[in-house]
C-alpha cells in the first residue's frame, strides 16, 4: 500500500494554530511544520513554542537553503512584493517541497468557511491540500473558541495591532501595522529601513510600503495622520459596516491599502 504523509503547516498566525488543535486527536500521525524565515515577529517564535507545549507534538523548522539576505542578493536587491513575491517562493514554498520530496502528501490547510480565499495549491501531484475548517464549516469565532478553550490564546501580536504572521517586514502590512511595529519594536523597523536604504544604494529603489519609504512613514506628522485615519475607519466600521464601504469609496482613506484578508497563505493563516 502506497503510504500517505499527514503535514500541516504552521505560520504562526491563529487559523494554523487552531487547525493543529482541532487536528491533534483526530490525525495521529500529523506531522507539524513551520518554514522558518529568520525573519519573523519575537511573538511569533514564542507563539509557537507554547503551541509546541499545547499540542505535546514537535513542530518540525525547516530552513530555507539560503537566507533571505541571500536570495535578495540573487534578485538584485528587489525588495519583496505582491508582484515580486520571491521570498514566498524561496523561503516558504520550495523549503515545503523539499520537506516533502516525491511522498504523497495530505497538506492541511486552516483556510475558514468564512474567508473568500484560495488556498495554496501546490503544483505538485504527489500534494493534495485539504480544507477542514471549510468542510466541517468553522467561521473566526470557532476558531477564537478553540484557541481559548486549549489555553494558547490568540497570538500576542494581535494585541497591538499587527493582524498576521510573517516576516516583519511583511510588505502585506497596513500603514497603521508599519506605525505599531515603529512603536513596540523600533529596532525592526530599522532594520526593515536599512533594506530599502540599501535598495536605494544599488539604484532599484523599491519601498516596503506602497507609494512611500519607511523614512517617509515614520515622520511624527505622518504617523499621526496614519493613526488619525485608522481612527477614523474604526468608527466607521463600528457605525456601520455598509458605510465603511461609501466612506472608504468617497473619504479618500487608505483604501488601497491591503486588508487582513491578502497576504500569502503559507505565511499568514
Ligand atoms: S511573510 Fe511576507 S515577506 Fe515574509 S515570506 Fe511571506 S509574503 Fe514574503
Amino acid at each position: 500500500m502506497v503510504k500517505v504523509r499527514h503535514i500541516l503547516s504552521l505560520s504562526g498566525g491563529k487559523d494554523s494554530a487552531a487547525l493543529a488543535i482541532y487536528m491533534r486527536d483526530r490525525v495521529a500521525e500529523m506531522e507539524y511544520i513551520f518554514h522558518d524565515t529568520e525573519k519573523e515577529l519575537p511573538e511569533t517564535y514564542e507563539y509557537l513554542a507554547r503551541l509546541e507545549s499545547v499540542l505535546g507534538r514537535p513542530i518540525v523548522r525547516t530552513s530555507p537553503t539560503d537566507s533571505f539576505d541571500h536570495w535578495l542578493s540573487v534578485y538584485g536587491g528587489m525588495l519583496p512584493s505582491n508582484h515580486r513575491r520571491w521570498c514566498t517562493r524561496m523561503l516558504k514554498l520550495k523549503p515545503f517541497e523539499a520537506y516533502v520530496g516525491r511522498d504523497n502528501v495530505i497538506n492541511y490547510v486552516g483556510l475558514r468557511a468564512d474567508e473568500p480565499r484560495i488556498g495554496y495549491i501546490s503544483t505538485k501531484p504527489n500534494i493534495k491540500a485539504v480544507y477542514p475548517f471549510r468542510e466541517d464549516g468553522l467561521v473566526r469565532a470557532d476558531i477564537v473558541r478553540i484557541l481559548e478553550d486549549c489555553g494558547l490564546g490568540m497570538p500576542t501580536y494581535t494585541e497591538w495591532g499587527r493582524s498576521r504572521s510573517g516576516c516583519f517586514f511583511c510588505f502585506y502590512q497596513q500603514k497603521i501595522e508599519w506605525v505599531r511595529l515603529k512603536e513596540r519594536h523600533p529596532d525592526l523597523y530599522e532594520q526593515a529601513k536599512h533594506y530599502e536604504t540599501e535598495s536605494a544604494a544599488r539604484g532599484v529603489n523599491f519601498t516596503w510600503s506602497q507609494s512611500e519609504s519607511l523614512t517617509e512613514l515614520e515622520r511624527p506628522e505622518r504617523m499621526a495622520a496614519i493613526k488619525l485615519n485608522r481612527e477614523v475607519v474604526e468608527a466607521r466600521k463600528k457605525a456601520s459596516r455598509k458605510n465603511l464601504s461609501l466612506a472608504e469609496t468617497l473619504g479618500g482613506l487608505d483604501n488601497d491599502e491591503p486588508s487582513e484578508s491578502d497576504g500569502c497563505l503559507i505565511c499568514s493563516l
